[in-house]
């Protein structure tokens, strides 16, 4: 029968595993994590890692024919280092929870973002465990102000881009608080804590509020990543302070930080 192992479970096994018996160094070294606590562990399967420039995809994991080994291609053309290193622990998380299903997994930058494939989405929820531990991100950024500064912190400590980073601390933090990546003034999705309100704006294709910070920033073309205290836009009730960033990248992201009071 197929089995599949649940990401969380299995992200937290290997934490461990990295933490109590491995180097417990972060950002996480995923070579010496594979090559150490994975493939030294009991374990039947095989795990090549190779670096090489490919045109179609940014990361594959194949089985040789009949085999229990399996290559892991990664494409070393991709420029940004927390990119190739998300799409790395990725194709871990296909390896160590899918194998069984299939024998081949290959990934492009639209496989990597889409959310409603329930295997990609377990494999991206894999990798941001694995990446972001919740023990540390509690411990270090547990008392934190929730503002573009935190968030490039947290970014940076895990090496991983803000994007993911947002979207793991937010979905842990007992703070009411919320991460908004808009572009052109129109929300292309949002991420809010279990305690954050309703948001009105809130869902791809919904305009960035009248009255809010991230608007005027919008408009203006101000760069501003001071906090900065906004009347209740987001929530008909609430006050909130927010903070924004704008994306270098070229892609035009506008990212918005809010802590509700
Ligand atoms: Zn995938």
């Amino acid at each position: 029968m197929e089995k599949k192992t649940d990401p969380k479970k299995e992200a937290i096994r290997l934490t461990k595993l990295w933490q109590q018996y491995g180097p417990n160094t972060y950002p996480l070294d995923l070579d010496e994590l594979v090559s150490g606590a994975i493939l030294t562990s009991d374990f039947s399967d095989n795990l090549i890692i190779d670096r090489q420039r490919f045109d179609s995809f940014e990361g594959s994991l194949v089985r040789t024919n009949g085999t229990r080994k399996w290559t892991m291609l990664l494409n070393s053309q991709v420029r940004n280092g927390r990119r190739r290193r998300f799409t790395f622990a990725h194709e871990l998380g296909h390896f160590m929870c899918h194998r069984e299903l299939r024998n081949k997994f290959e990934d492009s930058e639209e496989s990597l973002n889409d959310f409603r494939d329930e295997i990609e989405n377990e494999a991206n929820t894999f990798a941001s465990w694995l990446l972001m531990p919740a023990n540390l991100i509690r411990n270090e950024f547990g008392s934190i102000q929730w503002d573009t500064e935190a968030l490039r912190e947290i970014g940076n400590r895990f090496e991983c881009s803000l994007q993911a980073s947002a979207l793991r601390y937010v979905r842990l933090s007992p703070k009411p608080i919320a991460f908004v990546v808009s572009r052109d003034g129109m929300i292309l999705w949002a991420v809010k804590s279990e305690t954050a309100p309703y948001m009105a704006s809130y869902c791809f294709g919904d305009e960035l509020p009248e009255g809010s910070h991230a608007v005027s920033c919008h408009q203006n073309g101000e760069v501003g990543t001071e906090r900065q205290a906004v009347g209740p836009v987001w929530n008909d009730l609430r006050h909130a302070f927010e903070s924004q960033y704008f994306d270098q990248s070229g892609q035009g992201y506008q990212y918005t930080c809010i802590e509700f009071q």
